[in-house]
C-alpha cells in the first residue's frame, strides 16, 4: 500500500475560516447564540482543531423559524423567474469558488481534494437545475369528468422548512435540499452536522451575496440537535422535514414530526449490493467497483457494501480489485495526490475496525489493509477481504469506509435474494454485458437506484433516493422540488 507522508499540519491557507465561523447565521446576520458554548471543529487529517462555531440553544432554534417566518411571504410572492436568477447565481458563485470549497471541505471532512472537487461540481449542479425548475412548476386545468365544474390544480410552497444534514457531503446534501425548497417558493432553517459546519456556513455567506434576501436561508449548529429539533418540529409554522442521516436517527424524526404531522422527506442509510456476473467486462466491473466503493473513501451512503460475484469471474475480479485497492495513496485529503483520506472520527475507525475482525473471526480472509493505521489521524487504510460469511456483521451494517468484502455466488436467483436480504433499499450496482439480463435483474432489486455497468448513480437531474429503511421521498430531478410543494384543487364552475 501506497502510504503518503502524512503531516500533523492542516494546510489552511486561503481559506477564511474565522468568516466561516462568525457565528449562527439567521435573519441574514452573524449571532453568537444564546449558550455561548463553542464547538470545535476538527480536521480528521491532522486532529488540530480548525476553528470553533456557535453552539444553538432553544431561544437560537426559534429566532431562525421567526427569522424564515418573516421572510416567506415576500420569498412565495417573488416572480419564479427572479427566484430562478438568483439560484442561477448561486451555481456561478460556487462554480468561480469551486477550489476554495473543494479544500474547505477537504479540511474538515477530510475526503481526497479531487473527492471534494466533485462534490463541489455535484452541489453547484442543484442550483442550475433547480434555477430550471423554478420557473416549471406548472399546474393543471382541466374539465371534471361530470362536466359540472373545472379543475384547477396549483403548487404552493409548502411552507417553512427544517433542513438535517450528515457530514459526508457537507455541500452537497444541503444545496440538494436548500436549492429545490427555494425554487418551490420556501424558506429554511438548515441544521448541518457539527463535524462539518464550515462548509455549511461558507455558502450561507455566498448565497447571501448571491441575491438571497436575509431570512431565506438560516443556518444554526448546535451540539444538542435532539431537543433543538423537537423544538423546531413543534412550531406550527413549519410544515416541512428534510433529513439525511442514518437510518435510526430518522426513525426518531418521524416519530417527532408525527405529533404535527409534518410532512417528511427523508435519505437514510444504506446497504448496497454491488453484483458481478461472469459476463461482466472485467476492467468495467473492477473501474465501477472502485468508484462505488472508494469515492469518499466509502464514506457514502450509495458505497457498495457487499460484493457478489460469480464464480467464473471471482479469481480475476479479486485479484484486480486487490491490486488496484493496494495501490491507492491514503494521505491527508488536502493533499492533492491522496485518493484515500482519513474518516471522519476516531469512533468511525473503530467501528471498521470492529466489523473487520467481526468477519476474520467468522472466517473471512483478508487480502490487503485490515488493520487500522496508526499515528496522527483517523486513518483506515483500503482493505479487501474475501470469502466473508453470509452472518458478519458487515453483511448487514454500513461499513461507511474503505472495506471492500467480497463473496461468491452462482446463479441469478442466489445473488438477488442476497441482494434483498436487507432492511435497506437505497442503491445497487449490477454488472453484466448483456443489457437485457441487466435490465431483468435491476427490476428485481429492492432499491431506488441502480446502476448498471458503472460505479456512479448520483445525479441532480435524476430521482435520487430509496426504498424500505433507505427513506421516503426524492430529492433531484423534477420530483425534487414537488417534495417542498402542496398540490392545492379549486373546484370552479364557470
Ligand atoms: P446521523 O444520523 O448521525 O446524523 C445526521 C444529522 O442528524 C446530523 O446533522 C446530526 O447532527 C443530526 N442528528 C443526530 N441526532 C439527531 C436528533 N436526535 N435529532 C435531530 N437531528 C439529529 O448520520 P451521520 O453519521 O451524520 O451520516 C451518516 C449517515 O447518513 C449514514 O447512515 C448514511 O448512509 C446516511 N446518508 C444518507 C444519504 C442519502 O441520501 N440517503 C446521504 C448521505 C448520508
Amino acid at each position: 500500500m501506497n502510504i503518503a507522508a502524512r503531516t500533523a499540519k492542516s494546510d489552511t491557507s486561503g481559506i477564511d475560516l474565522d468568516g466561516f465561523s462568525k457565528g449562527l447565521f439567521i435573519g441574514g446576520t452573524w449571532q453568537e447564540g444564546e449558550t455561548g458554548r463553542r464547538i470545535p471543529v476538527v480536521d480528521p487529517s491532522s486532529e488540530t482543531v480548525l476553528a470553533e462555531v456557535a453552539d444553538a440553544g432553544l431561544a437560537d432554534a426559534a429566532a431562525a423559524v421567526d427569522a424564515a417566518a418573516r421572510a416567506a411571504p415576500g420569498w412565495a410572492a417573488t416572480p419564479p423567474r427572479q427566484r430562478s436568477e438568483i439560484l442561477r447565481r448561486c451555481f456561478e458563485l460556487m462554480s468561480e469558488r469551486a477550489e476554495m470549497l473543494a479544500r474547505l471541505i477537504s479540511l474538515e471532512n477530510g475526503k481526497a481534494l479531487r473527492d471534494a472537487r466533485g462534490e463541489v461540481a455535484y452541489a453547484a449542479e442543484f442550483f442550475r437545475w433547480n434555477a430550471e425548475e423554478a420557473v416549471r412548476i406548472v399546474g393543471d386545468f382541466g374539465m371534471a369528468p361530470a362536466g359540472a365544474n373545472r379543475i384547477i390544480v396549483d403548487y404552493q410552497p409548502i411552507g417553512i422548512c427544517v433542513l438535517i444534514t450528515p457530514w459526508n457531503f457537507p455541500a452537497a446534501m444541503a444545496t440538494r435540499k436548500i436549492a429545490p425548497a427555494l425554487a418551490a417558493g420556501c424558506t429554511v432553517v438548515l441544521k448541518p452536522a457539527t463535524e462539518t459546519p464550515l462548509t455549511a456556513y461558507a455558502l450561507a455567506a455566498l448565497y447571501k451575496e448571491a441575491g438571497v434576501p436575509d431570512g431565506v436561508v438560516n443556518v444554526i449548529t448546535t451540539s444538542t440537535p435532539g431537543p433543538v429539533t423537537s423544538a423546531m418540529l413543534a412550531d406550527p409554522r413549519v410544515r416541512k422535514l428534510s433529513f439525511t442521516g442514518s437510518t435510526g436517527v430518522g426513525r426518531t424524526l418521524l416519530a417527532e414530526a408525527s405529533k404535527s404531522v409534518i410532512s417528511c422527506s427523508m435519505e437514510l442509510g444504506g446497504n448496497a449490493p454491488l453484483i458481478v456476473f461472469d459476463d461482466a467486462d472485467l476492467d468495467v466491473a473492477v473501474e465501477g467497483a472502485m468508484i462505488a466503493k472508494m469515492r469518499n473513501a466509502g464514506e457514502a451512503c450509495t458505497a457498495a457494501n457487499r460484493l457478489y460475484v460469480q464464480a467464473g469471474i471471482y479469481d480475476r475480479f479479486v485479484a484486480a480489485l486487490t491490486q488496484r485497492m493496494e495501490s491507492l495513496a491514503v494521505g491527508p485529503g488536502t493533499d492533492p495526490e491522496t485518493e484515500c483520506g482519513p474518516m471522519i472520527t476516531a469512533k468511525a475507525v473503530d467501528k471498521i475496525d470492529r466489523l473487520v475482525e467481526d468477519a476474520v473471526t467468522r472466517g473471512a480472509r483478508v487480502l490487503c489493509g485490515g488493520k487500522k493505521l496508526q499515528g496522527t489521524g483517523f486513518f483506515y487504510p483500503p482493505t479487501v477481504l474475501t470469502d466473508v460469511p453470509l452472518d458478519a456483521d458487515m453483511s448487514c451494517e454500513e461499513i461507511f469506509g474503505p472495506v471492500a468484502p467480497i463473496s461468491r455466488f452462482d446463479t441469478e436467483a442466489e445473488v438477488i435474494a442476497r441482494a434483498n436480504d436487507t432492511e435497506y433499499g437505497l442503491a445497487a450496482y449490477v454488472f453484466t454485458k448483456d443489457i437485457a439480463r441487466g435490465l431483468k435483474v435491476s427490476r428485481q432489486i429492492e432499491a431506488g437506484m441502480i446502476a448498471l455497468n458503472r460505479g456512479l448513480v448520483s445525479d441532480p437531474a435524476a430521482p435520487f433516493g430509496g426504498v424500505k429503511q433507505s427513506g421516503l421521498g426524492r430529492e433531484g430531478g423534477s420530483h425534487g422540488v414537488l417534495e417542498f410543494t402542496e398540490p392545492q384543487y379549486i373546484a370552479v364552475t364557470l
